[in-house]
């Protein structure tokens, strides 16, 4: 099996090591391609405007300046000798939960492997920002990794369907167990905007994402990682809302 790690916090970042761990206990035919820059928030966004330049780090290790898609395109066209059977992307530092998933670069680069016609997975580790401050303890997702993987390699997977992995912000041994639970949603409308000023007077204005209180519907990636179970929610790509399609189309008649 052919496995490619990508990520959209960067080939640096220590999440993508431990994706890396995960990977290879299943193939010794691992390979890497991963922004050469944070991209946190870049969505499934496509460099179009300008190009993009590929680096070698190693055997199978690459780095692309781009976005996450970016990379997944790149290995999937240029870098690797033919397509992988799985796609990895992760491991996120922080969470890709409800509302999150249309933000997420890590989810994205899945994004671009289920287009691929590629079993695709998107892995993230859930923390807490209060007390940790820029270390993610990345335990639960090195232990309950692989557990979270197997089982879905064998799963028949519906073509532009993909799979979306949160591991919840506890150690390892206090992991309750797996959840298999639909997309929940929290209320980013009110996300804070933080004002300021340069070192030379000038104002910027910079977003932030505040954890917002909102009570956890059930059945939902948010209840499960509350509740100290990784969360394992598959989704497709058809974003379109069949109840309506309906209702709209009277309005047109
Ligand atoms: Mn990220």
């Amino acid at each position: 099996m052919r496995i490619l790690v990508t990520n959209d916090d960067g080939i640096n970042a220590p999440g993508l090591v431990v994706l890396e761990e995960i990977a290879a206990q299943f193939s010794d035919d691992v390979w890497v391609c991963a922004p050469a820059e944070e991209q946190s928030g870049a969505g499934h966004s496509l460099t179009l405007t300008k190009p993009v330049r590929l680096r070698k780090h190693g055997e199978k290790r690459y780095s692309v300046s781009g976005t996450p898609t970016d990379s997944v395109m790149m290995a999937l066209r240029t870098v690797m000798p033919g397509p992988p059977d799985l796609v990895l992307s992760g491991v996120n530092r922080g969470a890709n939960l409800g509302d999150d998933i249309t933000y997420s670069g890590t989810v994205s680069a899945a994004i671009e492997g289920a287009l691929a016609g590629i079993r695709s997975i998107a892995l993230s580790q859930v923390y807490s920002r209060e007390g940790m401050g820029d270390d993610v303890p990345f335990g639960a997702a090195r232990e309950w990794g692989a557990k979270a993987i197997a089982p879905l390699l064998g799963v028949p997977l519906p073509e532009r369907t993909l799979i979306n992995i949160n591991f919840p912000p506890v150690h390892a041994n206090e992991v309750k167990g797996i959840r298999v639970v639909r997309q929940g949603f929290h209320d980013y409308g009110r996300g804070t905007v933080v004002e300021g000023r340069d070192p030379r007077g000038y104002r910027y204005y910079w977003f932030g994402l505040d954890a917002i209180e909102h009570t956890l519907d059930h059945g939902t990636d948010l209840e499960a990682i509350a509740e100290g179970y990784v969360s394992v929610t598959p989704l497709q790509l058809d974003l379109t809302h069949y109840s309506s399609l309906g209702a709209l189309a009277e309005r047109y008649e």
